[in-house]
């Protein structure tokens, strides 16, 4: 008996329950991964779907986890081409008994699924689907998924009351051989219609696709650095690797399972501390189970310019101040700082996107659809449903009903980048401004302009918006969706 193993966002041994429910009986097992020509499109704003740094982790993760099946006895088989066309002529080239996947919750992915079940069908090879990605399965939880509380912290109240994280899977440690077959060779990222990401070393980290490398970070940071003990108080943090985890890239492509992370947090907490910090990590990973239930809930509505809240407000698409806010030349130094080190790195912290899509959505009025594309294509870490899910909510269209609600740039940088060293990190131009100057060049004297080498208007633009103006009239352009 054959069966076959499609590897979608699921880029591991660890924790994997298609793969281990594929091997029982004794059964022969093909792995396969799915190069799929759609992920390499384009966005519905023009943006490419998968920028060069997520392809370049894709392809690190996929290696990985090639060399891990070899190292067990087997390899996995890469095609580029759509997986309802690929699958099922492998399925009927090695007559296989069935086929193992996780299931995925977002219109693109579940449309793929379906479409390769309606194929095996016809060859008579039933689809096994198995949920994998959260901490909690849904069928633990004390609500079916219609009900599904819509604000986060009663979901994680009635959660963690009621609800143990399972176990995780045993990893195989022997793999059947794979039968004669080309197993094909992984595509160049120039195949895949991208360049090769430039190294920029003011990174927050050298981020390696793949299981191994996940592991690794997270080794580094829990157990050789020991800095899980002080998360709380780090994980504002825009500088440096160890402010918060990093594990997300992982996580989105699952080279990292989030139950496997909550065993570790767990082993932490017996050898070394257990604290607030070790229990907020756990915290941030139900926000990411929250996004994905959210998803499930709702269908496409995530994706609806009028959000999950079904919200008429007039967004602009201003295309000039859009390219702006993405190359970050708003004026505003906190928001491109942070713009700019997602551009040439691919990663920007948890603040910095709070407080860019804040700007982009309540200063500048730009339709949240726009920066959220933006950030599908350049982020390492996209995840679909925590990247549509923080955008509703950062854009007011989400499912938490606070109304109209916006970060001030000037207080946020002055809290969480005292001394500015965040922007002179970033914003080479305003590199001789001294402490917390920085965070308002405009207020700079002509001589002091001089001094710092930094001219406004030439070398750095002035604010792109008056701050209060911008906000009073996207505050009114807001509330007046609720009452037309
Ligand atoms: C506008 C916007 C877009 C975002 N897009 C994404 C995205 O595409 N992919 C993504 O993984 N995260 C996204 N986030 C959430 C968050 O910013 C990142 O998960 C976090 O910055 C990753 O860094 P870390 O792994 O060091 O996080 P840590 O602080 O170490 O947190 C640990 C893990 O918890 C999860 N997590 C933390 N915060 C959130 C959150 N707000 N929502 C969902 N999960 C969370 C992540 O899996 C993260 O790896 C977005 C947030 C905003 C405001």
């Amino acid at each position: 008996m054959i069966n076959l193993v499609w590897y979608r966002n699921d880029l591991r041994l660890h924790d994997h329950e298609p793969i281990f429910r594929a091997l029982q009986q004794d059964a022969q097992v093909i792995p396969v991964y799915c190069f799929d020509p759609r992920h390499f499109s384009t966005t519905s704003f023009g943006f490419p779907k998968t920028g060069a740094f997520r392809g370049q982790f894709l392809l690190e993760s996929v290696a990985d986890l090639r060399h891990s099946l070899k190292q067990l006895g087997s390899n996995l088989i890469v095609r580029y081409g759509l997986p309802e066309d690929v699958i099922p002529q492998l399925a009927r080239q090695f007559n296989i008994k069935a086929v193992f996947c996780h299931h995925e919750v977002t219109a693109e992915e579940v449309a793929v699924e379906k479409a390769l079940q309606d194929a095996l069908l016809m060859l008579g090879i039933p689809l096994k689907t198995f949920w994998g990605a959260t901490l909690y399965y849904p069928d633990d939880l004390p609500f079916g998924i219609d009900q599904l509380p819509e604000l986060f912290s009663k979901f994680r109240k009635q959660v963690e009351k009621a609800v143990v994280v399972r176990n995780v899977f045993p990893t195989p440690v022997q793999l059947p051989k794979l039968a004669e077959v080309d197993v094909g060779q992984l595509p160049s990222l120039e195949t895949l219609g991208l360049s090769a990401p430039l190294l920029d070393d003011r990174a927050v980290l050298m981020f390696k696709g793949g299981e191994n490398a996940g592991q690794s970070r997270l080794h580094d940071y829990f157990w050789a650095k020991d800095c899980l003990k002080d998360y709380k108080q780090t994980r504002n943090g825009m500088l440096g690797a160890d402010y918060s985890s990093k594990l997300s890239p992982w996580l989105a492509l699952g080279c990292l399972s989030p139950r496997w992370i909550y065993e570790q947090v767990q082993a932490y907490e017996s050898e070394r501390v257990r604290n607030d910090s070790t229990y907020w990590l756990i915290f941030e990973l139900l926000w990411r189970d929250f996004f994905r239930f959210i998803c499930a809930k709702h269908g496409d509505r995530i994706f609806y310019r009028t959000g999950l809240q079904r919200l008429m407000i007039a967004w602009q698409e201003d295309w000039p101040r859009f390219q702006r806010w993405q190359a970050g030349k708003t004026g505003f130094p906190l928001v491109d700082a942070n713009m700019r080190e997602l551009a040439v790195t691919g990663f920007m912290s948890n603040r910095g996107r709070q407080n860019v899509a804040s700007f982009l959505t309540k200063n500048l009025g730009i339709n949240w659809q726009m920066g959220a594309e933006w950030f599908e294509s350049q982020l390492i870490d996209y995840d679909v449903c925590s990247n549509w899910g923080n955008w509703n909510y950062a854009a007011g269209v989400g499912n938490d009903a606070r109304g109209f609600r916006y970060f001030n740039m000037l207080k946020q940088s002055s809290m969480y980048d005292p001394t500015g060293d965040y922007i002179r990190h970033w914003l080479p131009e305003l590199m001789q401004i001294p402490g917390d100057k920085v965070h308002q060049p405009e207020k700079l004297t002509m001589e002091e302009q001089k001094r710092y080498q930094c001219q406004l208007g030439i070398d750095y633009p002035r604010p792109v918006v008056d701050f209060f103006k911008s906000i009073k009239s996207n505050e009114r352009r807001y509330n007046s969706a609720f009452t037309s």
